[in-house]
């Protein structure tokens, strides 16, 4: 399958991702995991985008399409990709139309996540990400804990709250979300591309995408 997840931060975007992988071995492509491991490794990328990322404000369209332009051309797209967190602004989403075109890629359609303000609020502060760069499992404190408080299960490394993770910076993700992602469901709906989803439930939101697909 070839789609795309829009939704707020904390949406379950990466959630429905990693289930959806599972499906059919597409494999999910997220700016985000991208730019946090350009980060961590302080590459050139890494250097230019850490500010933005911390303040929670969006990275420049041109770093952004330069990692995606790469990306998509890499050998395990052509088995399908999940976009989690990009396109996120009408720019990019627009150069991302001319570079499918490029690439004769189609796209099945574009997943809207629709998720009621007070649940995203709490999901975020509340959620907890694996801190071993390979694993990067997501849990959540009151939904999801780990079995260990403060230990990922799967691989038995310490589970840490992001520094894009604090109340400040939360809030400011929310509003530069409302201000240039939120107009992109406008976007694909004039493309005749959109599903938008009531998103409480992750697997509810496996089914809906399925049931789409046909499969
Ligand atoms: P979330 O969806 O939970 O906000 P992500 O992991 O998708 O978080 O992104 C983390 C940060 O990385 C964003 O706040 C932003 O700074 C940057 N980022 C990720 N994807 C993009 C993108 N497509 N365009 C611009 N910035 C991005
Ligand atoms: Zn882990």
């Amino acid at each position: 399958m070839r789609l795309i997840l829009l939704g707020a931060p904390g949406a379950g975007k990466g959630t429905v991702a990693k289930l959806l992988t599972q499906l059919d071995g597409s494999v999910q492509i997220s700016t985000g995991d991208i730019l946090r491991s350009a980060v961590r490794e302080g590459s050139d990328l890494g250097k230019k985008a850490q500010g933005y990322m911390t303040r929670g404000e969006l990275v420049p369209d041109a770093l952004i399409m330069g990692i995606m332009g790469e990306r998509l051309m890499e050998n395990d797209c052509k088995s399908g990709f999940l976009l989690d967190g990009f396109p996120r602004t009408i720019p990019q989403a627009e150069e991302l139309k001319i570079l499918l075109e490029k690439l004769h890629i189609t796209l099945d359609f574009v997943v809207n996540l629709n998720v009621p303000k007070n649940i995203i609020l709490d999901r975020l502060t509340t959620r907890r990400t694996c801190s071993n760069p390979e694993c990067q499992a997501i849990y959540n404190i009151k939904s999801m804990p780990s079995k260990v408080e403060g230990i990922c299960d799967k691989c038995g490394s310490p589970t840490i709250q992001r520094d894009d993770e604090t109340e400040e910076a939360i809030t400011k993700r929310l509003d530069t979300f409302n201000e240039q992602t939120a107009p992109l469901v406008d976007f694909y709906n004039n493309e005749g591309l959109l599903l938008d989803i009531n998103a409480t439930s992750s697997d509810a939101v496996v089914s809906a995408i399925r049931e789409r697909l046909g499969s």
